[in-house]
């Protein structure tokens, strides 16, 4: 549900990622400490949902192994991975009717966050701690920052608050500065591979390379759909002369409307890897996103200025921060696709 690459899909209770191990162990050796807010900051795509949900799982776990991770056979754990540990809360921006029907919301609303510090304020059940999570923190609305706010002024004892961005400059600054900020650790090529290949994803190099290196995005992209939607826009971006903003923004609204923000921000993400090849290639190199689509990069980018192609590229990536925001994805798309076809005036 949420965008970060891997989102509602993770199987969360497989343990840390390869890659998140050994900051895991560091970080979880000063449990004692462990501060009443923190901060997993990072690219979209790395595993932080992961990461924060085995925080959790590892603070709320009655046995802990000696490295302090989480036991995975107390009944503490046994809670968790059933998704119904009374002292773990998760939030984030969609809501399950009685029907089971999933609905994303813009933004985590105030009332959900006031639930929330309901139950922190109530005694834990196990007695071990109270952990929430919120992911991802910038969906947080304002006043639900603000309700957040009052609780880390005076936080009940033993409870933790695990908020999860890849956009912490989006985060109020009040709530920024009241907690602990904990970069994400991200993957060497050779990890991200590694990973791709035992969870059987076809292709795992041209997926990494198309998701900038952030494995978790890169298993999402390698969906078929996903694959086939790029192709079909980046083969209409690289005739910008016959290409029409209209009809390839309209493919937004095949989709499910649920469904259209995240196909949005694919869509920007594919334009933003695009134009950032296209200035590799002018500038002589390789392109690092798209290498099955070099020729194609190779023929345009002597007709583009660098200067407007730069500017352009910007506003794709102001563009991609705002996808989360109540915004008409069609038009949003139709506007960055007429602001590509004027590069090639
Ligand atoms: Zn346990």
């Amino acid at each position: 549900m949420t965008d970060d690459g891997g989102g509602a899909t993770v199987l969360p209770w497989q343990g840390f990622l390869p890659w998140q191990r050994a900051a895991a162990v560091d970080a979880l050796a000063g449990r004692a400490t462990w501060p009443h807010a923190l901060l997993v900051a990072g690219p979209r795509g790395i595993g932080k949902r992961t990461l924060a949900l085995e925080f959790a799982r590892s603070l709320l776990c009655e046995a802990p192994a000696a490295d302090g991770l989480a036991c995975g056979a107390c009944a503490s754990c046994g809670y968790v991975a059933a998704g119904q540990h009374p002292d773990l809360q998760v939030v984030e921006p969609f809501t399950v009717d009685d029907d089971g029907e999933v609905k994303a919301l813009d933004a985590i609303p105030v009332d959900r966050i006031r639930a929330l510090i309901d139950w922190a304020l109530l005694s834990g059940h196990r007695g071990r701690a109270k952990v929430a999570v919120v992911v991802p923190a910038e969906a947080l609305n304002a006043a639900a920052a603000n309700a957040l706010l009052k609780t880390l002024e005076e936080p009940p004892a033993g409870t933790f608050l695990l908020l999860v961005s890849h956009q912490p400059g989006r985060v109020p600054a009040t709530l920024r500065s009241r907690c602990r900020r904990f970069p994400a650790p991200q993957p060497d090529g050779d990890a991200a591979l590694h990973w791709l290949e035992a969870q059987g994803v076809p292709d795992p190099a041209a997926v990494l390379a198309q998701a900038g290196g952030a494995p978790l995005l890169a298993r999402l992209l390698a969906d078929p759909a996903a694959q086939d939607e790029r192709r079909q826009w980046l083969a209409a971006l690289a005739k910008p002369k016959a290409l029409s903003p209209v009809a390839l923004a309209a493919r937004l609204e095949a989709a499910p409307k649920d469904e259209r923000k995240l196909r949005l921000g694919w869509a920007l993400d594919w334009l933003g890897a695009w134009t950032a090849d296209l200035a590799r290639v002018a500038a002589g190199g390789t392109p690092a996103r798209n290498p099955d689509f070099a020729s194609a990069l190779s023929a345009l980018a002597p007709a583009v200025a660098p200067a407007a192609l730069f500017r352009y590229h910007r506003s794709v990536l102001r563009q991609r921060a705002l996808v989360a925001h109540p915004l008409q994805p069609r038009l949003v798309a139709e506007t960055m696709l007429i602001g590509y076809r004027e590069l090639f005036r």
